[in-house]
């Protein structure tokens, strides 16, 4: 008998069961891939994050504008040299999540996780099926692409997110449907490549979620540097497989034709094998497991975390709600929720990277507002890197100055990003940027320039309606 049964070693599988075996229960974790990690290690987070990597380095891309002479691209990209660090650094991750799993002595089953009951769970591999049972159990099977049955998908020319990282060879032509984060980022990968990219969306805004000021800059580079066509208010009508390129119809009559197609629209939580009716567990809309602030699902010893549970679906904040569900569970008065304020990264070319309230939201919600600004271009490591797009955009409340709101575009946004959050989870005002010293050069001394045209904008506001008054 177990404290607990994890089901997934991806990010919310593996950190919750390290957290109830750190504190001394004894626990189990099935996974049926033969690789630990879920998406986040093997078709998601690592894998994009470290073709985009590649991308940049084997393109020239940063280095382009570095000399008049000499031209860095690599001329001839292969498949091969495109995944070859990718393959490295996962395996560099199994072997991180094994020693992991190992020190916190937890045993490990692999095969399928189905629910029997609330607390006991059959796990089928090809070797047969095996009964455990657990007082109290994990979900954390996280989601899968989303794959319409009108799309024709082959893996080699139709893709999803997951099958794009098996493509035989890069494409000379890509288009991306959904231009949400996963299809933003690879689309700017494959730009930055030299592949001829389409990104199409039904929505005629690009990520709404984000200030609208840093995804002007991003669609700006997306258009002019990397030569991505957008396609925004487009539905798609047909894709169709013609010998060995695609044909894809949009609603207002353009057709594109294309080597390749990445259908990135939606995911759907992977519930289908858990047989959740044997255990009581209820769920909503594409599968989503329901929970209670907890994680703490229709049965009471049953949680669930990360993308099964669906918003916000990332790799840092299941980690973190599966630590907080492991909390509730066994009673560890330790973490007991996930931060309020979560940071939030597009590792698109440029970056961008969000904390906080924008600018639209404050003047939707009518919540008094000031904004500075420090562009990288005015920055010496700005300079230096030949980042001068990139933009450090802070949100604060003109009277008290409190930080409210942080928004980056540009070279390292998402690492960046972490100094303002920190200000803003403490409560600061953008005084905590101009009384710091910052190392210099540094992009992130453009903080205290953000902060010092923010004091400005409030003192020229000031100004200017002292002058209205005494003119009245
Ligand atoms: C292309 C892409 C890029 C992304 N980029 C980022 C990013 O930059 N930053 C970020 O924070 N997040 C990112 N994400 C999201 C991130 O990968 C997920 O939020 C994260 O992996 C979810 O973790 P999880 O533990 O909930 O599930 P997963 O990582 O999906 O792991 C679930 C595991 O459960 C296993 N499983 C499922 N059903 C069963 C069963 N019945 N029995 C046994 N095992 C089972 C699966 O095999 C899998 O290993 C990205 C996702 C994608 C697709």
């Amino acid at each position: 008998m177990y404290d607990l049964i994890v089901i997934g070693s991806g990010p919310a599988g593996e950190k919750g069961a390290a957290q109830a075996a750190y504190f001394g229960k004894r626990v189990a974790l099935i996974e049926r891939e033969p690789v630990p990690g879920g998406a986040c290690v093997n078709t998601g987070t690592i894998p994009s994050k470290t073709l985009r990597e590649s991308a940049l380095h084997l393109s020239g891309f940063r280095q382009r504008g570095f000399t008049q002479a000499v031209d860095l691209t690599m001329k001839s990209v292969t498949i091969d040299d495109f995944m070859y660090r990718k393959q490295l650094v996962l395996e560099k991750e199994w072997a991180r999540i094994d020693e992991n799993l190992r020190r916190h002595n937890i045993d490990r089953y692999q095969g399928t996780a189905r629910f029997i009951s609330p607390t006991k769970i059959a796990v089928k591999n090809a070797l047969g099926e095996e009964m455990l049972e657990g007082s109290v159990v994990l979900i954390a099977t996280g989601s899968s692409p989303h794959r319409p049955s009108t799309v024709p998908f082959d893996d080699e020319c139709v893709c999803d997110s997951d099958t794009i990282l098996q493509i035989g060879k890069i494409p000379a032509s890509l288009a991306v449907v959904g231009a949400g984060v996963i299809g933003c980022e690879y689309a700017s990968i494959f730009a930055a490549l030299g592949v001829e990219v389409h990104l199409v969306d039904a929505r005629s805004t690009l990520l709404p979620h984000m200030d609208r000021e840093i995804v002007r800059v991003l669609l700006g580079e997306m258009q002019t540097r990397l030569g991505v066509t957008l396609h925004l208010a487009c539905e798609v009508q047909t894709i169709e497989k013609c010998d060995d390129k695609v044909s894809m119809t949009l609603r207002n009559g353009t057709c594109i034709v294309v080597d390749t197609v990445l259908y990135a629209a939606g995911r759907s939580s992977n519930v289908a094998d858990l047989n959740l009716d044997a255990a009581g567990v209820k769920t909503g809309n594409r599968g989503l497991v329901l929970v209670n602030e907890n994680y703490q699902t229709s049965v009471p010893n049953i949680y669930a975390a990360g993308d099964v549970i669906g918003f916000p679906a990332l790799a840092s904040t299941s980690m973190e709600q599966a630590r907080v569900a492991m909390v509730h569970a066994f009673n560890l008065k330790y973490k007991t929720k996930v931060a309020s304020l979560l940071p939030y990264a597009i590792y698109t070319i440029p970056e961008l990277s969000t904390a906080g309230v924008t600018e639209e939201e404050c003047r939707t919600k009518s919540l008094p507002h000031e904004v500075g600004r420090a562009y990288f271009r005015n920055n010496a490591r700005g300079q230096i890197i030949g980042d001068t797009k990139g933009l450090i955009k802070l949100v604060f409340d003109p009277d008290s100055l409190k930080l409210l709101g942080v928004h980056i575009v540009g070279e390292n946004a998402s690492e960046l990003l972490h100094i303002g959050m920190m200000v803003m989870q403490f409560g600061g005002t953008i005084n905590a940027f101009i009384d710091s010293v910052f190392n210099f050069p540094t992009l992130s001394d453009a903080y205290k320039y953000a902060a010092y045209d923010g004091l400005g904008n409030v003192a020229r506001k000031r100004a200017a309606a002292m002058a209205v008054q005494e003119t009245v």
